[in-house]
C-alpha cells in the first residue's frame, strides 16, 4: 500500500504547527520499499521525495516518542576539539528552531554526552559545567529549556558503563524523567550515538552536522533517518508522531 505524498511544511500533521522557517522543506514519503530501515534526507536546499514507506516510519518508534536524548558536541552546538571554554560554544544553525519545535511537539530534550577530555585531563569537570551553562543559557535565549545534560567524564578504557554507546546516560535520564527508555529518540553525529538508540530500542537519527557527514557515508545502514541537521530531525519526528496517531486509529 502506497501512503499518501505529506508535503509537511504545508499541511502539518496533527494540526501541528510547523516553524515558517521549515516552509521551504518538503518531506514526502512513497511505499514500495524492501529495505524498511532506508534513511531519507531532509534538507531545504534539496527538496526531494525519497523512498520509505509511511510503516518502516513506525518501526522504529512503536510508541510514541516522548524524550529526546541528544548528543551535544556537532549535533546541538559546533563541534571543537575538546571544548572547554564557554566563549567557544556555537550553537549550529537549525538548532535552536528545531529543538523548540520538538518542545511544542511535547517532547522533552535531554543531552547525553561523552567528554572524555576530562579522563584525559585537558578538561576539568569545572570547565564541563561551565560550558553546560553557557549551552543552557544559549538555548533558554532560543526558548529552549533542556530537561538534563548527562555526563560521561570517563576514557575509552575505562570499562564505564555511561560512556556511549553505553547506555548509562540513557537510563539515567530515562529514570530521572519517568520515561521509558524505548520512547526514546537519540539524536547525534557519531556511530557511537547510533548504536545507543539501537541498545536500548529507541529511534535513531542521525544529523550531517559536525562528523555527521563521515559517519552517513561510512555508516549508511546505523541510523534509522539522516538528515541535514536538528531543524530536519524536527520535522521527522513530527512525521513519527503523526504516523503513531494513524497507527492507533
Ligand atoms: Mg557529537
Ligand atoms: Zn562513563
Amino acid at each position: 500500500m502506497h501512503a499518501p505524498h505529506a508535503p509537511l511544511g504545508e499541511s502539518p500533521p496533527n494540526g501541528a504547527s510547523v516553524c515558517a522557517a521549515y516552509h521551504s522543506f518538503r518531506v514526502c514519503f512513497s511505499g514500495g520499499q524492501k529495505d524498511d530501515r532506508k534513511a531519507f534526507r531532509v534538507s531545504a536546499d534539496r527538496p526531494l521525495c525519497h523512498d520509505l514507506t509511511l510503516t518502516s516510519m513506525m518501526k522504529p518508534a512503536r510508541r510514541r516518542p516522548r524524550l529526546v536524548l541528544l548528543d551535544r558536541d556537532g549535533t546541538i552546538n559546533v563541534e571543537r576539539h575538546y571544548l572547554a571554554d564557554a566563549d567557544q560554544v556555537e550553537l549550529l544553525p537549525q538548532a535552536g528552531a528545531g529543538l523548540r519545535t520538538m518542545q511544542r511537539l511535547g517532547l522533552r530534550l535531554a543531552v547525553v554526552t561523552n567528554q572524555s577530555g576530562v579522563a584525559r585531563g585537558l578538561i576539568t569537570p569545572q570547565q564541563v559545567e561551565t560550558v553546560h551553562l553557557r549551552l543552557r543559557e544559549l538555548l533558554l535565549a532560543e526558548g529552549v529549556e533542556l530537561a538534563g545534560i548527562y555526563t560521561c567524564p570517563h576514557g575509552p578504557d575505562e570499562g564505564c558503563r555511561c560512556r556511549k554507546p553505553q547506555p548509562g546516560l540513557a537510563e539515567a535520564a530515562a529514570r530521572e524523567l519517568g520515561v521509558d527508555l524505548t520512547d526514546c529518540v537519540v539524536i547525534g553525529d557519531k556511530p557511537g550515538d547510533l548504536e545507543l538508540a539501537r541498545r536500548i530500542g529507541g529511534s535513531a537519527i542521525l544529523v550531517r552536522t559536525g562528523y555527521g557527514g563521515t559517519t552517513a557515508a561510512l555508516h549508511p545502514a546505523a541510523a534509522d533517518f539522516i538528515v541535514e541537521d536538528l531543524g530536519a530531525a524536527a520535522l521527522v519526528i513530527d512525521q513519527l508522531l503523526a504516523s503513531d496517531s494513524l497507527e492507533g486509529e
